[in-house]
């Protein structure tokens, strides 16, 4: 691993202010990505700016009834947090399913939200893809597996934030800071589609820039539901997952939200599947009918058309979840 110098601010001023200091810096949460790609020789840092203590740690009421998640909070807490699980069932889930207990002992919401991609080119030296300032994307001709099934490059990475995808459907807010001050941007724009422009980004933090918050609206009377499919019982990321919320009408749906996950470089919404399930109540064939609603338009690479099955039934018992009839 290269050098680099190590600085332990004490709030989010003087981490900006380490940040934008000379040389490369970078911001080191929990660390199990951003050291794990420094010993692979995938990122470089002159300087590594402690943030775990310098951000909020804490879960706190936001105005109008959300919740306000510091982005120093340990995954362990947040999947333990009662108010959480009350109001967002749904981020609970996705917490509590991310890697082992040490895994979330270690990790945050903040490094959580912007771990880099685990494309294994992205995460090999000797392959330098667009991510890395290369000209190409290795996995369209090479093992793509796990890449997305949605979006048409110029990077297939699949976002590899499970927190994300509740995120996105709840309609949360970051509160990002930076050396121009703070700003909100809603959490459906934070997350980018690569583009050959921004194919080295997924999402909008400038340079130098903090997200401190995650702020929560309050949830109203929407149900929630969220199921991740892994490749075998395991700690691994997941091979396709989704979050569900329904606002029911009687017995039928009045408004859905339908967001999926590890399918696309981004949280991937599908209004498709919203509009399939808006006035009908909730069987096993109108969720078998929205779930091949949101992955009518995948467009699978060469080795993982068996995504779209996945997909279809993380997206299919979420929906039965929200809704409260067992699934497997
Ligand atoms: C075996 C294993 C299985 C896992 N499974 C899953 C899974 O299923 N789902 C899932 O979502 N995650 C999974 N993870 C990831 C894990 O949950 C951690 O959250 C993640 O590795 C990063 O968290 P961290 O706090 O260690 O971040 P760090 O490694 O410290 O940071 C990650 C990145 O974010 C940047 N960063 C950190 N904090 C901020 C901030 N406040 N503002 C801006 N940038 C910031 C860092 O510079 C770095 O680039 C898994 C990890 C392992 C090792």
């Amino acid at each position: 691993m290269k050098p680099f110098a190590y600085v332990n601010p004490a709030n989010e001023k003087d981490a900006v202010a380490a940040l934008t200091s000379n040389g490369k810096s970078l911001p080191l949460a929990g660390g199990q990505d951003l050291l794990a790609r420094m010993k692979d020789y995938v990122t470089e840092a002159d300087r590594i700016v402690n943030v775990k203590t310098a951000l909020d740690g804490t879960v706190s009421a936001a105005p109008g009834g959300g919740l306000k998640i510091g982005a120093a909070v340990k995954m362990v807490d947040l999947a333990a947090h009662a108010d959480v699980a009350r109001l967002y069932p749904a981020i609970s889930a996705a917490a509590i399913e991310v890697g082992t207990p040490q895994i979330r002992n270690q990790g945050t919401v903040g490094g959580n939200l912007n771990q880099r991609p685990r494309c294994w080119y992205f995460r090999n030296e000797e392959f330098v893809c667009f991510k890395k300032g290369g000209n190409q994307c290795f996995s369209p001709a090479g093992e793509n597996q796990f890449h997305a099934i949605f979006g048409s490059g110029p990077s297939f990475i699949v976002h590899p934030s499970s927190l994300a995808v509740p995120m996105v459907a709840y309609g949360a807010s970051f509160r990002l800071f930076g050396p121009n001050g703070e700003r909100i941007v809603q959490a459906a724009d934070y997350f980018t589609m690569p583009t050959l422009q921004n194919v080295e980004r997924e999402n909008v933090l400038a340079p130098n820039e903090l997200l401190t918050h995650a702020i929560l609206p309050a949830p109203g009377s929407v149900k929630s539901g969220h199921y991740e499919v892994r490749y075998k019982t395991s700690h691994d990321w997941p091979i396709a997952f989704a979050t569900v919320l329904l606002t029911m009408n009687g017995s039928n749906v009045g408004a859905a939200r339908v967001v999926m996950g590890a399918v696309a470089p981004v949280p991937w919404r599908s209004q498709a599947a919203e509009q399939a399930l808006a006035g009908k109540p909730v069987t096993e064939a109108t969720a078998s009918a929205a779930a091949d609603a949101a992955l009518r338009d995948a467009r699978p690479l060469s080795q993982n058309a068996y995504k779209v099955q996945v997909a279809k039934t993380a997206v299919k018992r979420a929906i039965l979840r929200a809704a409260g009839i067992q699934t497997v």
